[in-house]
């Protein structure tokens, strides 16, 4: 068939001036490859009747953007006007400049993860944030791993492996993705023994549920949901007490985990982990990346022998932090030691602290220049709305902020909010609001320049 003869021969392409260039850009195989897979693109496309002249005229612009795009791996950054503070699929804590500093360094240079300098002897990695974490949450010992999902399987699993642990009907939560605590609990091994109802467990409900084959007592935060009326949960302080009687740990999951009273900063007042540590707990597990505010990690803090035997387990080895988490880490937990400065310097606490006025006077500078770049098709609104931590945490509550509210002026066939978010995730810098109410809007809590926004519209 003759049309298929005007496509030309991959030599011709790479010896062009355009080839040439894409070379020097992306190297001859990556070309090479990609050039192959868009001419047996254009054969298919021919066979079913479309204009080979004009395909053949497109194909070195064809070509620029499927090495362009093929050069985009991993994960883009964005602009989160999401108003979840804490979101999981973009992330979670953004890091303070310390930790990002040390990161780098650990990156770049040989460190003395595992080596003690004084002896030169073998140290531990667990060293170089122990006894900050005790200081900071009155803990005796403390060990740090992958996340708080594998803080939890860890701890379950030195303790409970072919036992049970006893935890309440109100408390057995899924987190997310697969992250449920009756199979977390099935891979640790650990025979799931749930006491109580939904909504109210007791004292007695837990004593009557020990046996000698009871490994430890969990209490888990409910952090992503809350029950609320006629409920009644146990304590973590009469479960230290039971659990003590019994002799097995109580593990407090707490999730979140904030190392210090948030209500300074207007919200709730959630558990703090010293608190946790205070009512009893054997243990406690917590994030690095929600409000603490740090990398991905999990902590388990408590007494002494609890974690001696944590660490001689040896899932521990299979769930451990990499030196560049460690040093992060190590920097964000240095910013608690002033926690007046915090808000100042932990992004996350800075997101989650800002005025509800403060962001509303940022949505009306930005309102008419936004205006502007999307044109006559989007009518721009400053709107109040309400922000969420995000990541489970505090899951009731909302946070009083403002933003801009984007209404397509023609939505005769519907769907035009979805539409016009669709047109903002395709921008180089994709720009990510939320629905609501038939409506998108940009939550501007989490968007630390103006420019920031200005300059991704700009590309539309
Ligand atoms: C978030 C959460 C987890 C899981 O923590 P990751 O750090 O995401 O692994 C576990 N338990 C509770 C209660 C949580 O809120």
């Amino acid at each position: 068939m003759s049309a298929f003869r005007a496509l030309p021969s991959v030599d011709r392409v790479l010896a062009s001036a355009a080839g040439r260039d894409l070379v020097q850009a992306h190297g001859r195989s990556a070309v090479t490859a990609a050039l192959r897979q868009r001419l047996a693109r254009m054969r298919e496309a021919i066979a079913g009747g479309a204009d080979a002249g004009a395909l053949v005229a497109g194909l070195a612009d064809q070509l620029a953007i499927d090495l362009a795009d093929a050069a985009q791996t991993g994960p883009r950054p964005v602009l989160n006007l999401t108003g979840v503070v804490l979101h999981t699929n973009l992330g979670r804590a953004l890091l303070a400049e310390p930790a990002l500093a040390a990161a780098t360094t650990a990156m770049a240079q040989a460190v003395a993860l595992e080596m003690d300098l004084d002896s030169g002897g073998r140290g531990e990695r667990d060293d170089h944030l122990r006894e900050l974490i005790c200081q900071l949450t009155g803990a005796e010992d403390a060990t740090v791993v992958n996340n708080n999902a594998a803080a939890v399987l860890l701890a379950l699993n030195t303790f409970g492996q072919g036992r049970e642990a006893i935890v309440s009907r109100g408390e057995l939560i899924e987190i997310g993705g697969a992250f449920r605590m009756p199979d977390i609990m099935a891979r640790a091994g650990t025979r799931l023994v749930e006491v109580g109802t939904t909504n109210r467990s007791h004292e007695h409900d837990y004593r009557q549920a020990l046996s000698p084959d009871t490994g430890l007592i969990l209490k888990v935060h409910t952090s992503n949901y809350r029950i609320e009326g006629f409920t009644a949960q146990v304590p973590a302080s009469v479960l230290a007490g039971i659990a003590a009687e019994a002799g097995v740990p109580l593990l407090n999951d707490l999730g979140s985990g904030s190392l210090v009273d948030l209500s300074a900063l207007g919200l709730r007042r959630e558990p703090t982990v010293a608190q946790a540590v205070a009512e009893g707990a054997g243990l406690v597990t917590f994030s690095g990346d929600k409000l603490l505010g740090g990398p991905q990690a999990g902590f388990i803090v408590g007494r002494r022998e609890l974690i001696a035997a944590i660490n001689r387990n040896p899932l521990k080895r299979a769930l451990r932090l990499d030196k560049i988490r460690i040093a992060a880490l190590a920097a964000t937990l240095q910013l608690y030691r002033d926690p007046d400065t915090l808000a100042g310097h932990l992004p996350t606490l800075r997101h989650l602290s800002r005025s509800r006025d403060d962001i509303a006077a940022q949505a009306e500078r930005l309102l008419a220049p936004v205006q502007a770049l999307l044109g006559d098709g989007v009518r721009v609104q400053a709107c109040e709305c309400a922000s969420q931590v995000g990541s489970g945490a505090l899951p009731v509550d909302t946070l009083a902020s403002a933003g801009l509210r984007l209404v397509a002026v023609d939505d005769a066939g519907g769907g035009a909010p979805e539409r016009l978010a669709a047109r903002l995730r395709a921008l180089p810098v994709p720009v990510l609001g939320r629905i609501h109410e038939g409506t998108l809007i940009l939550d501007l809590r989490c968007l630390d320049r103006d420019d920031d926004l200005l300059e991704a519209l700009a590309a539309l």
